[in-house]
């Protein structure tokens, strides 16, 4: 069946999904998006995502024209068009089309997309492995400057973290703040267990509020594992017991090696396991 692209309130086929070279998206990477999973056939966390979406929308002063729920039911109208049971969605807000200038309250209709489609996911024998990373150069935005808690279409500054884990032949690279924390990865965010406690950067230190990662918390803490949001540094990566990625693509994945540094016994840990296979029971048997 050939894919159906939901745009500017219709669904329209793959081939006639087009939008203009004037649209302030892709001319200055303005505006916003989300990238949501698929499970069983429902949208999960669909509110949630709806929800981040406005707000990184408020934060760039981009107004999207239709409410929360005529969106959030363009999404589901989206994933029944196209049957996907097993997915990801990519839900974009452009700025929309303006003239060549910077000024953003030129653009008249911002543009809105959606595509539901199949997912790429790391291969499972990185799950059961482990993940080598290593720590990127490139500094994650300074918050006085694009917001990094904004999920907005400019993700050079992620883009550059990753080129470098590509170069160094690994999937994934760490992103520090420019005071030097742990910001989260270019495209999850960063979780590490140290004598039985989870740690985590809190957002101010440069992350996305990540969905996949609140609800890890809340499956943590209904364990009666104790959760701390606080600062962490490129040491206390290097000397956890434990450290995973969370993020809607990669879900929950263990990271065994930092920058050369062999993390715990070189295997995925006990609560990295744990909670990843909490996280699958939960995604899989949640209700719309
Ligand atoms: N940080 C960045 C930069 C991301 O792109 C993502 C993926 N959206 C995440 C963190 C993880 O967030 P979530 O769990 O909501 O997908």
């Amino acid at each position: 069946m050939a894919l159906k692209i939901w745009l500017n309130g219709k669904l329209v086929d793959r081939e006639d999904a087009k939008i203009t070279v004037f649209d302030h998206g892709l001319l200055y990477g303005d505006g916003v998006f989300e990238g949501i999973r698929v499970y069983n056939s429902k949208v999960f966390e669909l509110d949630a995502h709806i929800k981040r979406l406005y707000e990184s929308a408020k934060a760039i002063r981009l107004t999207i024209a239709i409410s929360h729920s005529e969106l959030a039911g363009a999404v589901e109208e989206t994933v029944e068009a196209n049957s996907i049971t097993d997915g990801y969605v990519r839900l974009v807000v452009t700025r929309g089309v303006g003239t060549l200038g910077l000024n953003p309250f030129i653009c008249k209709n911002g543009c809105i997309y959606i595509i539901a489609d199949s997912i790429q996911l790391y291969p499972e024998e990185l799950y059961e492995k482990g993940m080598r990373i290593i720590s990127a150069t490139t500094v994650r935005n300074h918050p006085l400057a694009i917001p990094p808690q904004a999920k907005t279409m400019n993700y050079l500054n992620n883009i550059l973290a990753k080129i470098e884990a590509i170069d160094n032949d690994v999937p994934e690279a760490i992103m520090y703040n420019h005071e030097g924390y742990v910001a989260e990865a270019s495209g999850d965010n960063v979780l590490i267990v140290k004598d039985g406690v989870i740690y985590t950067p809190p957002a101010e230190a440069g992350a996305l509020p990540g969905i996949t990662r609140s609800i890890v918390i809340k499956l943590a803490k209904e364990d009666k594992l104790q959760v701390v949001e606080k600062n962490l540094t490129r040491f206390d990566l290097y000397v956890c017991d434990e450290f995973f990625l969370t993020g809607t693509a990669a879900e929950v994945i263990g990271i065994v090696e930092v920058d050369r540094r062999m993390i715990g016994d070189g295997k995925p840990g006990p609560i990295t396991n744990l909670l990843r296979k909490k996280f699958f029971e939960y995604a899989h048997g949640k209700e719309k």
